[in-house]
């Protein structure tokens, strides 16, 4: 085990592992078959680099993207780790070498496509020393997982072909079905199961609900700005409203672009890169701008729109913070997208399954309950006490004795004898001129006007909360229309009492006057760090720009060089010394030889600027 930790430090510069890693690692070098569930960024590759590192031979990756490939060879070989892809993008030449190598023994990893594989299986395969098969994203080869790929299929083969050679199978995706589903299909004799929790304590967790289209671009400029040079990632149901959200924010001074299916396969490449190499800040993307991305960085996540389901969102919010520094997500809630949810779960061919996840989805949204605890819950994990770091636990909603607005609410859809939708009867309360209105007689009605104190945005706000209190309900079956509930029928008259929490208004935010937030520019320059409170923020802002210019230099992403865990470990421990450079947190061999020198003068010259 000793030697174990020793290849860690040396390859992986992480001086532990985490839970699960060693008992993973364990198994797989007694040559049994494993299947690893873990969330995004729980550490899974460690997993299966480590015995191929470790084991004679060279181990088989099996990857569903050629971008994903990509990203994990260069991290590999900039460890020091002798690894290469075989695709069909690279020329015969490249590939012949790459086989050569191979079978010369000298390649640790090989990372193939499903396709790829079956290609090599009676070519290449017979001529190397396979010690290891690794299946990333294994929950492709299964019809109930929510990835699933054809070419997956294929690999049932593997056990058949070479049934002595371990397969380690591993994915973020856990229900049971899948999971038996993935042993099935790969034929894995008696394997061990490995299910880590799913907890991502360090994503913090925040719901908005209702909403205006421009609220929403104010709070996510406010959101941005609190997030200054921090990347993440806007997701959006549309594909036009990708573009005007990145439109938006780019005439605030935000670098921002956007990212759909719809766009030329360059194009999506191009922006991709920029974002992966920190040339922008965001990325406003539909959910085609997922899989392949690897960005261990990646600050925040905000959802323009509700997703589909629990298991869409907690993939897509787990992009964030994957080298284990905080990340925070937040999502928009509004029913116009629950509608649309809706129908597209009506015309998905599953339509009780997307039903049930789309109300999970909506009782997520709406609960004020610990947002992490229902998270847990919904993927079977006890979670017993409140997390702190959403919105709910951070911010107890402050309640009043609402009886009297609820009264007013169920009362104007009761005279109009259920059936309205949440706009009118907000009309109505407010005494609206409208011509709608005017021409059904809604004007003459008792509780006409009996909301004016209150504006259209806090009425939408108390009602979405009768709604969640289980006042009122939505007929989506009909036209979207509002009924009473039993529930709140007590409360309408006058048998039990409503306790609402008070609203609060969005935050507001100004265009800037000028665009000098607007960081343009990628020369090499002098490396100037912001004279922040404390040395250690001073020493990081300094670090990052150093990582920028090598990452330029090399033509690598930023993460490659070092992940932002190293840089906030280099703040941290100020390694004044080769020898003390090589115990931060990220800094194998390797990286503590070419990095070393650069890094710690970087260090020693901003200390000594500070001690002055
Ligand atoms: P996954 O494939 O499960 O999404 P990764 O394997 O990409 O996650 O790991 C996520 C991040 O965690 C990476 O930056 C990786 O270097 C880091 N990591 C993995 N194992 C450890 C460890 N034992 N100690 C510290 N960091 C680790
Ligand atoms: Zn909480």
């Amino acid at each position: 085990m000793k030697e174990l930790n020793a290849l860690l430090k040396k390859f992986f510069g992480y001086t532990s592992f985490r839970p699960d890693q060693e008992e993973i690692i364990q198994t797989i070098l007694n040559k049994q078959d494993t299947l690893v569930l873990m969330p995004t960024g729980g550490g899974k590759s460690i997993c299966y680099q480590l015995p191929a590192i470790y084991l004679p031979g060279t181990t088989i990756v099996i990857s569903p993207l050629i971008a994903l490939m990509k990203d994990q060879v260069e991290s590999l070989v900039s460890n020091g780790i002798p690894a290469a892809a075989l695709n069909s993008t690279m020329r015969e030449e490249e590939r012949q070498k790459v086989k050569q190598l191979c079978m010369q023994g000298k390649i640790k990893l090989l990372y193939l496509s499903p396709e790829g594989l079956m290609s090599e299986l009676n070519g290449l395969f017979p001529r190397m020393e396979i010690s290891l098969v690794a299946i990333d994203e294994a929950h492709c080869i299964s019809h109930w997982g929510h990835d699933f790929r054809p070419e997956y299929t294929q690999l049932s083969i593997l056990k058949k072909e070479y049934p002595s050679i371990p397969i380690v199978a591993l994915t973020a995706t856990a229900d049971k079905l899948t999971r038996q589903d993935i042993i099935s299909q790969l034929n894995l004799s008696s394997p061990r199961i490995f299910i880590s929790s799913f907890d991502r304590p360090n994503l913090s967790l925040t719901v908005r609900r209702g909403l205006t289209k421009k609220d929403k671009l104010t709070a996510i400029l406010h959101f941005i700005r609190e997030h200054k040079e921090q990347c993440g990632i806007i997701y959006c149901t549309k594909r036009d409203d990708t573009t005007a959200v990145a439109e938006t924010l780019t005439s605030y001074g935000i670098t921002a672009a956007a990212y759909h299916a719809g766009m030329n396969a360059p194009l999506r490449e191009k922006t991709q890169n920029d974002f992966t190499n920190d040339r922008i800040q965001v990325i406003c993307a539909t959910i085609a701008f997922g899989m392949g991305i690897d960005k261990s960085n990646v600050r925040w996540i905000i959802h323009y729109n509700t997703p589909g389901s629990i298991e869409n969102y907690y993939q897509e919010i787990g992009r964030a913070g994957r080298d284990g520094l905080p990340g925070d997500t937040l999502l928009f809630y509004s029913l116009a997208d629950l509608i649309v949810r809706r129908r597209f779960a009506e015309e998905s061919g599953q339509t009780n399954i997307n039903l049930e996840k789309l109300n999970s989805m909506q009782r997520y949204c709406e609960a004020d309950i610990c947002r992490r605890r229902i998270l847990l819950s919904y993927f079977s994990e006890p979670y017993e006490k409140d997390c702190g770091n959403c919105d709910v636990c951070k911010n107890p909603p402050e309640r009043f004795d609402g009886t009297v607005l609820v009264q007013k609410a169920l009362s104007a859809i009761a005279r109009t004898e259920e059936s309205i939708g949440m706009q009118m009867l907000i009309d109505i309360l407010r005494a609206s001129g409208r011509a709608e209105l005017t021409v059904k007689g809604y004007h003459l009605l008792k509780t006409y006007g009996a909301g004016r104190d209150l504006s259209y945005k806090m009425w939408r706000e108390y009602i979405y909360q009768m709604i969640q209190l289980g006042y009122i309900e939505i007929d989506y079956s009909s036209s979207n229309i509002l009924r009473i509930t039993p529930f709140g029928r007590k409360v309408l008259y006058g048998q039990s009492t409503a306790r609402l929490a008070i609203y609060k208004e969005p935050e507001r935010m100004e265009k800037p006057s000028s665009k000098k937030d607007n960081k343009g520019g990628f020369k090499a320059r002098p490396i100037r760090p912001v004279e922040a409170a404390t040395i250690e923020e001073t020493l990081l802002d300094a670090l990052k720009q150093l990582r920028k210019q090598l990452a330029e230099k090399e033509k690598k992403a930023a993460y490659i060089i070092f992940s932002d865990a190293a840089l906030h470990d280099m703040a941290d421990k100020k390694p004044l010394t080769l020898e003390n450079f090589g115990e931060i947190k990220g800094v194998g061999q390797i990286k503590q030889e070419k990095y070393g020198k650069v890094f710690v003068s970087l260090i020693r010259f901003i200390l000594k600027k500070d001690s002055e």
